[in-house]
């Protein structure tokens, strides 16, 4: 079953200085396959992100997709290897235009054609409305879609994505759960770490559960969903 798996992490360990935060964190996803890495606060999902894309080092494991280990490349390597993280608050250019931080989402991989960006756009019509528009001057619902946008241009093999619908309103809850609903039905491949539990199962295919730096829950959202108030409560979720 796990041959198929196109992007793996493989018994990965990770420590902030003598602390584990990962100790020995094994997933895989299929292509154009949604999974949803859940888990309480501090169990350690967003170093896990931050340690595929590059900016954490690892202590022991491995990182690979289509088979080629990405395991201790710089970030901009592993975008280039079809890696692509969308964590709004790093990825953007705050004093620049939408529109240019479209394009240089595309410097290090990718195509910053206007057919590209026409992409984008008909995505987000909201972004090509303010394309003008310095980054920093978006809501925070619209910075999130700038920063998916711009991970588009990069033209991933997989998306992984840091709570995209943390501290955003409602209306923009619903509109990220939309595009997220879009791109799954694209064929994008995408992890995605969320701590809107009900957001994640609705979307992703399957699940992994981490506690305490070790994946201690895995399988189909069916069966998330069918026992979702017991798996919530013994994991603090
Ligand atoms: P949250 O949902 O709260 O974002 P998380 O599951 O993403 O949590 P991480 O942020 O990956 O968890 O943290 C995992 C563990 O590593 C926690 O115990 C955290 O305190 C610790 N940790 C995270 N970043 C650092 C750091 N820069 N230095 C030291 N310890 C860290």
């Amino acid at each position: 079953e796990t041959n198929d798996f196109f992007f793996r992490v493989e018994d990965v360990h990770v420590h902030y200085g003598k602390a584990a935060a990962l100790s020995g964190v094994s997933l895989g996803v299929r292509r154009s396959e949604v999974v949803t890495l859940l888990g309480a606060n501090g169990s350690g999902k967003t170093t896990l992100l931050n340690t595929v894309s590059g900016f954490l080092p690892l202590t022991a494991g491995d990182v690979r997709i289509e088979g080629r280990s990405i395991r201790g490349q710089a970030p901009h390597a592993v975008v280039r290897a079809g890696v692509v993280q969308v964590s709004q608050y790093r990825d953007l250019f705050p004093q620049l235009s939408v529109r240019d931080n479209l394009v240089l989402g595309a410097a290090v991989r990718g195509d910053d054609s206007d057919e590209a960006l026409e992409g984008v756009y008909a995505k987000f019509p909201r972004l090509k409305e303010r394309h003008a528009q310095k980054a920093i001057t978006l809501s925070g619902g619209e910075q999130q879609m700038l920063a998916i946008g711009r991970a588009l241009m990069t033209r991933p093999e997989i998306i992984l994505l840091d709570e995209p619908s943390a501290g955003l309103a409602p209306m923009f809850v619903d509109e990220i759960a939309r595009i997220m609903r879009e791109l799954k039905d694209e064929g994008r491949t995408m992890l995605l770490v969320e701590q809107n539990m009900r957001l994640a199962m609705n979307i992703a295919d399957r699940f992994y559960i981490l506690r305490d730096g070790v994946v201690r829950e895995e399988g189909h959202c069916d069966h998330l969903r069918a026992n979702f108030d017991a798996l919530a409560r013994e994991h603090y979720l």
